[in-house]
């Protein structure tokens, strides 16, 4: 949850992570500005915000340091990339999954392209499928695993033994793939 905060006139926005099982609050500010607030279930925000206060120096200095222009910029462009990039990513996820549907013969809503930041597909509880515009640039045989992976979450929301299952059916070699779809994730140009 991002919220805003001012302390000594100066605002800022950051965002509030609460965890179970950490016991204190941690502060991280990356190099795009995002600045990340983590702290334990029960803290109240009042005693946050007396941490930020305290910790306020060190703050305007990391956030001082940041190229802000820069990420603007590279935002833009990201940005840019995403508008060229959505409609032929959508063609080709549709075709897929028709395809591959074929088999399953499943019932889906929903189909989108989005600009994801942490993730290749995703299938929600209500038929709907959300695909990142990037998967246009994976190797055709890294496609095809993302879209069956979320075409049979709409029969196996989890990641079980009979989801892993039906994967198998059209994609055997899903263990392989779904490892060499991990070191694509470390790539540069796709951020998360
Ligand atoms: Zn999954």
């Amino acid at each position: 949850m991002k919220r805003r905060i001012e302390i000594n006139k100066k605002k800022f926005e950051y965002e509030l992570q609460r965890r179970r099982g950490t016991r204190c609050v941690r502060l991280a500010i990356y190099s795009d500005g995002n600045f990340v607030v983590s702290a334990p279930r029960w803290y109240p925000l009042y005693v946050i915000r007396k941490f930020l206060e305290d910790k306020s120096e060190w703050i305007w200095e990391k956030l001082g340091k940041i190229n802000f222009e820069a990420v603007r910029a590279v935002r833009q462009e990201e940005d840019s990339r995403y508008k060229a990039g959505k409609k032929s990513a959508k063609e080709l996820i549709q075709s897929k999954l028709e395809f591959f549907n074929q088999h399953y013969n499943f019932s889906y809503n929903r189909v989108s392209v989005k600009n994801q930041k942490t993730c290749w597909g995703s299938a929600s509880r209500k038929g709907n499928l959300n695909f990142n515009y990037k998967i246009a640039n994976l190797p055709e045989e890294l496609q095809d695993y993302i879209t069956v992976h979320e075409l049979c979450h709409l029969k196996e929301l989890n990641h079980s033994r009979n989801f892993w299952k039906l994967v198998e059916e059209t994609v055997p070699a899903y263990r392989e793939l779904r490892k060499k779809l991990k070191n694509y994730s470390k790539q540069p140009n796709y951020s998360n």
